[in-house]
């Protein structure tokens, strides 16, 4: 077996040339050939000697996983569907504005997490994604992007595709390194964000690892209803989610925590939670960031009407809190927030006791199947 190098941070390529008794500045060397040239073959990377070259084809390789599908929606938003190694396809979604292009990856095939509105963890859970796994996401993407559409970059990554990420930490963070590391993607903190449904001891520990931006997934302003769309919530609550954001939003006083909230018709969009919203939140450096409901099959949930969601909107602004409404891109493709399910065998069995002959009727019933943590 050949190691593969796509997923190495650089502790682990400095070990890996150490063990050749290569001099550290290979690492700099294949770090630039693999993530900002896109070079896979050891051939084409000129700048390394000729036996060391040989070598590596011999030992290594740096595999990237296939794209499965390539889907263009009307608005721009591209989703690819991306086949692993074993199988298994995870999303990634490009969605290009005028000043940014946001890239939206996947950290795990599937979720184990069964939030009441999500297509993902209706599919159920298979395995978390390997570093590597994650940056080929990133990498696919820029490569494809620069080829076919006059070098589109990739501007921000956001965690926000398939599975929780601070589910899969020990592969994250790996892959963060990279992200941000000058001789790889160069990203800033500021331009990666990190989405999780609430996995407090995650976020406490991010912090101290690898601080990049923080995105929760809020959806309720009380614990009762919270946990009905969330389960999560029963582990961890609120009150305990909002402090760990608290101290997150420390770290730089220039930051703040993105807070979620998916607008469910007659379930969690009233004034009334509006204002209940804005009093959690007093005190912490925060942002909130309305989604309005993405249709998914067998659910019974509906999108709020425009006047609704403007209302929500306007009592959070009024308060002084910066409020923007999420403008749904990719629908016509499955691309949106919450519609991405890949294509995988489910190990939890979640996805055929949810099937289309049990559909769930409101959140009461669909909350039913529980966390499986
Ligand atoms: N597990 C992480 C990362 C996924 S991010 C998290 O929960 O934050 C995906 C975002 O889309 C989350 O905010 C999620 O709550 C939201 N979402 C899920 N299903 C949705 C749907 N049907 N419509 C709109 N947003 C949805």
């Amino acid at each position: 077996m050949r190691t593969n190098l796509m997923g190495y941070g650089r502790q682990e390529l400095g070990e890996f040339f150490a063990e050749l008794n290569q001099p550290s500045f290979r690492v700099d060397q294949t770090f630039k050939w693999i993530h900002q040239r896109g070079i896979t073959q050891f051939d084409e990377m000129t700048n390394l000697s000729k036996s060391l070259r040989s070598q590596l084809n011999e030992i290594a390789t740096v595999k990237v996983p296939v794209i499965e599908k390539d889907l263009l929606s009307a608005d721009g938003t591209r989703k690819w569907l991306i086949r692993l190694e074993d199988g298994n396809c995870v999303e990634t979604v490009f969605i290009p504005e005028s000043t940014r292009g946001t890239l939206c990856i996947s950290s795990q095939v599937g979720c184990s997490l069964t939030c009441s509105f999500c297509a993902t963890g209706r599919q159920g859970f298979n395995r978390n994604l390997a570093a590597g796994e994650i940056l080929s996401q990133v990498w696919l993407a820029r490569n494809l992007l620069r080829i076919d559409v006059n070098d589109r970059p990739v501007t921000n990554i956001v965690f926000m595709g398939m599975g929780e990420p601070l589910l899969n930490y020990n592969n994250v963070i790996p892959a963060l390194e990279v992200l941000l590391d000058d001789c790889c993607y160069g990203f800033s903190r500021r331009r990666i964000t990190l989405s999780t449904a609430g996995v407090v001891p995650g976020i406490q520990q991010l912090l101290k690892d690898c601080p990049v931006s923080l995105a929760v997934s809020l959806h309720a302003p009380d614990d009762d209803l919270r946990t009905q769309l969330v389960p999560l919530n029963k582990k961890y609550p609120i009150r305990e989610l909002l402090d760990s954001c608290r101290e997150y939003a420390a770290y730089d006083r220039r930051w703040r925590v993105t807070f979620e909230y998916i607008l469910l018709s007659g379930i969690n969009d009233s004034p009334k939670q509006a204002k209940a919203l804005v009093k959690i939140l007093s005190g912490i450096p925060a942002k909130v960031n309305l989604i309005p409901y993405n249709p998914v099959p067998g659910l019974e949930y509906e999108r709020p009407d425009q006047s609704t969601i403007d209302a929500f909107r306007d009592v959070l602004l009024q308060s002084g809190i910066v409020t923007v409404t999420r403008k749904t891109r990719g629908e016509d493709v499955d691309a949106a927030c919450g519609q991405l399910v890949g294509m995988f065998r489910d190990r939890t069995k979640r996805s055929s006791r949810l099937g289309s002959n049990s559909l769930p009727k409101k959140i009461q019933t669909t909350t039913s199947a529980g966390a499986s943590l």
